[in-house]
């Protein structure tokens, strides 16, 4: 039977983009729905990587819970992901989503971060999106990787594509915002990209 691979995520960005990044794998990538699962799971670590176990973790107990057999050979991975700012000490960091509250609108926090830099030059203005994920094995390991992309704060919103604080993330190499590059120009060079492309390697010598 063909390896399944279960993403611990309801965002079909995120679907979309695992599924390109594995497409060459002999692997069967499965969405918490199609495999049946819609829990909410409380994300209470301390870092990127405590909060993307946590959900592998919930995620492939829950599929024991109710496995026919089905699930048995099954790699659960989940992701976490956010912001940090370094003149911010960090924030928004693991709190990125939630930053100002879980329903304000992204343009109120973007405009909220800006303002929180005036005045500061752009070599302080330094900015990185951060992916963690974690893969739950079948035996009960559990791996973690990281990817980032460097970039910082801008002065003000720039571009319509993307999501989050993508207006604001200046990527120098690029000369834009995360906002101004096309959904495949961003994902060849993304955080999660980068988080993916590393756990495809880590997957590739345990399974
Ligand atoms: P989560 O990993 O889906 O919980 O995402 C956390 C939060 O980090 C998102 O809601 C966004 O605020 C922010 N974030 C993560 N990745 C990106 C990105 O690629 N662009 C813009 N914002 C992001």
């Amino acid at each position: 039977m063909m390896r399944k691979i279960i993403f611990a995520t309801g965002n079909a960005g995120k679907m979309r983009e695992i599924r390109d990044i594995l497409k060459e794998t002999d692997v069967q990538i499965l969405s918490m729905k199609e495999a049946g699962i819609d829990i909410d799971i409380v994300e209470d670590g301390t870092t990127f990587e405590e909060n993307a176990v946590i959900k592998a973790k919930a995620v492939a107990r829950i599929l024991q819970g109710h496995d026919d057999g089905t699930y048995r050979n099954a790699v659960v991975l989940a992701d976490d992901s956010g912001l940090e700012i370094d003149y911010l000490n960090k924030e928004p960091g693991i709190y990125s989503a939630r930053y100002l509250g879980e329903d304000m609108p992204y343009s109120v926090k973007n405009k909220n971060l800006i303002e929180r830099l005036t005045g500061v030059p752009d070599e302080k203005r330094t900015a990185r999106f951060v992916c963690a994920i974690a893969a739950a094995l079948p035996g009960g390991e559990v791996v973690t990787t990281r990817g980032v992309i460097e970039g910082r704060i801008d002065y003000q919103e720039k571009g319509d594509n993307g999501f989050g604080y993508d207006p604001i993330f200046y990527v120098p190499e690029y000369g834009c915002t995360t906002a101004q590059l096309s959904e495949k120009e961003k994902n060849q060079i993304s955080h999660r990209c980068r988080a993916l492309e590393a756990m495809k390697k880590e997957l590739k010598k345990r399974i």
